[in-house]
């Protein structure tokens, strides 16, 4: 015999083309060896993937590398007013650039590779009914006629606020339709969503482990939240359960904003019949601020935004490796330990994931850079360097191929050896800082008070240069400094300075200042070599 609830499942869902025994053969359960899991990373494309997405993404990445599983991607694009176009496509390529490449993935443009297809929810919607069509059925979900009030955006959202507790039962007008209510509307063309009838009465708890947080009561679930909605796109809540249950996920690594929501999914779960996934919600990274500590923001931190990271030329295992350091405390003695291997070599359990929200620190990120743009080959440097000029700043990408040796060589001053120089931490920051090595300074650090001396040796400096070897080069520069009544006996300087002038030391600052600009730089000979006699002394003519 039909039951009611059977009847009003075959009178809404008609049309429903597949049957959950035809799902399930579709979706067989993955073969895994034990410990081996199983991740993904959900993105709605409503926007560009910004650092809190790639925190998660990386951290769903990796665990499912450490545990020799799978982790795939999947694009939730149910709400189709916020879509955005290509968004998919951008956070796919910085996956990719980052070396996250999901196994299993459904990307316009990209090869599709996975068994669990199509991994685009838009593309499920005859699963999701079939899963709907069973919980009516049973008479755990039922069709919801409310009308969409006018004006308002987020109208589902509304309809859960308002009959979320029991006590609001009598109130509701769709929840306990008669069958023929409900085919006189769906007769009269009344558009519907699905939602759940839940058996929660706001008294009961529900327990579950988190994986970081360890194990969490909260009270059950008591609304009838929207399952399906009425354009026939499932909500997150009932999507999550499906898709997750189906594809096969063992570990549901989101945002810890979620934690709220997990009484409502254990519901939805329990009347699918689908076992628990392990969950593990992720802390949001923060930024300090004087002694507060606040939640990155998409809008005011230029440091949530991932296009940041490649228009500044950070290399991208300073990314990858700074996520490692916010996502366990054991990464930094690790490296400390190990200065030479690679941040992959780095191994922990999921278990072991900053529970706490990790604080986004922008010095500490910069050194990591310095450490990583420090341990670079020449070839590996110059080689980065110039695949990001090519994207972002052409003129400079003309010079580096005009000049490929040159280039190559003065970012290598004071590099190539066991204590290389360690003071670049992104490849915008290459123009600025060797800016000598591009055209004559425009600046000079010297002042008035000493501009005198400086161009009384400038002036005498024009006949002592001699750059054809270092030893050469020094010689001369302390045989001008002695004629010029400074100290070439630092010893001698010391006990006695008022005798001089300065020493050589100063003398070789002036005319580092008349090339460079600056009192401080990488190694002088070098800069001097590389630009070579003529444009020395173009220099120097510049100024006397
Ligand atoms: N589409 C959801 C979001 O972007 C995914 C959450 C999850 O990973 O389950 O927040």
């Amino acid at each position: 015999m039909q039951t009611v609830e059977e009847k009003i499942a075959k009178l809404l869902f008609k049309d429903n083309k597949l049957t959950i025994a035809e799902i399930e053969k579709k979706y067989p359960k993955r073969k895994l060896k034990p410990g081996q899991e199983v991740t993904r990373f959900a993105p709605s494309p409503t926007g560009y993937m910004h650092l809190g997405n790639f925190f998660q993404a990386y951290i769903s990445y990796t665990v499912a590398r450490m545990s020799g599983g799978v982790f795939y991607l999947r694009n939730e694009d149910t709400d189709q007013k916020r879509k955005v176009e290509n968004a998919m496509e951008i956070i796919f390529s910085i996956m990719k650039q980052y070396d996250i490449t999901p196994n299993e993935y459904e990307v316009k443009g990209f090869e599709t590779k996975g068994a669990y297809a199509p991994y685009i929810q838009s593309e499920r919607t005859e699963i999701y009914k079939a899963y709907a069509k069973k919980l009516v059925a049973e008479g755990k979900a039922f069709p919801c006629f409310c009308k969409k009030t006018e004006g308002l955006e987020d109208v589902e959202k509304k309809r859960e606020k308002k009959f979320s507790v029991r006590d609001n039962t009598e109130k509701d007008p769709c929840r306990n339709l008669t069958y023929e209510q409900i085919e006189a509307n769906v007769k009269a063309g009344k558009p519907y969503s699905i939602r759940l009838k839940s058996k929660g009465n706001g008294d009961g708890r529900v327990e579950f482990e988190d994986v970081l947080k360890g194990k969490i009561e909260m009270e059950e679930n008591a609304k009838d939240v929207v399952l399906l909605k009425s354009d026939g796109l499932p909500t997150y809540h009932f999507a999550h359960a499906v898709d997750d249950t189906l594809m096969g996920t063992t570990l549901v690594v989101r945002g810890e904003e979620w934690l709220p929501s997990v009484p409502v999914h254990i519901e939805i779960f329990n009347d699918l019949g689908f076992d628990r996934i392990k969950y593990l919600h992720n802390p949001l990274i923060c930024k300090k601020e004087g002694n507060l500590k606040r939640k990155l923001s998409k809008r005011k931190d230029k440091e949530m935004d991932m296009r940041y990271y490649a228009s500044a030329g950070y290399p991208k295992e300073t990314i990858c490796e700074y996520m490692m350091f916010l996502i366990n405390s054991g990464f930094e003695p690790w490296r400390l330990k190990n200065p030479t291997l690679s941040y992959l070599d780095y191994k922990f359990e999921p278990l072991n994931i900053t529970a706490t929200s990790p604080v986004f620190d922008i010095d500490k990120f910069n050194d990591i850079s310095k450490e990583i743009i420090g341990r670079m080959s020449a070839d590996e440097f110059f080689e980065a360097y110039r695949n990001w000029a090519k994207e972002n700043d052409k003129q400079l990408y003309d010079f580096i191929n005009k000049k490929p040796e040159y280039v190559k060589a003065f970012i290598n001053i004071e590099r190539d050896k066991p204590q290389p120089r360690k003071d670049i931490f992104n490849f915008s920051m290459i123009h600025n800082y060797y800016n000598y090595m591009f055209g004559a300074p425009d600046k000079y650090e010297i002042d008035d008070a000493e501009r005198r001396k400086f161009e009384e040796v400038l002036r005498a400096y024009k006949k002592y240069i001699d750059l054809s070897d270092k030893t050469a080069w020094f010689d001369k520069i302390k045989e001008m400094a002695s004629a010029l009544g400074y100290a070439v006996d630092n010893k001698a300087y010391k006990q006695n300075p008022e005798a001089y002038k300065g020493n050589v030391a100063k003398v070789c600052e002036y005319i580092r200042i008349a090339v460079t600009g600056r009192r401080i730089s990488p190694d002088l000979y070098s800069i001097m070599t590389l630009l070579g006699e003529d444009k020395v002394r173009e220099r120097i003519s510049l100024i006397v």
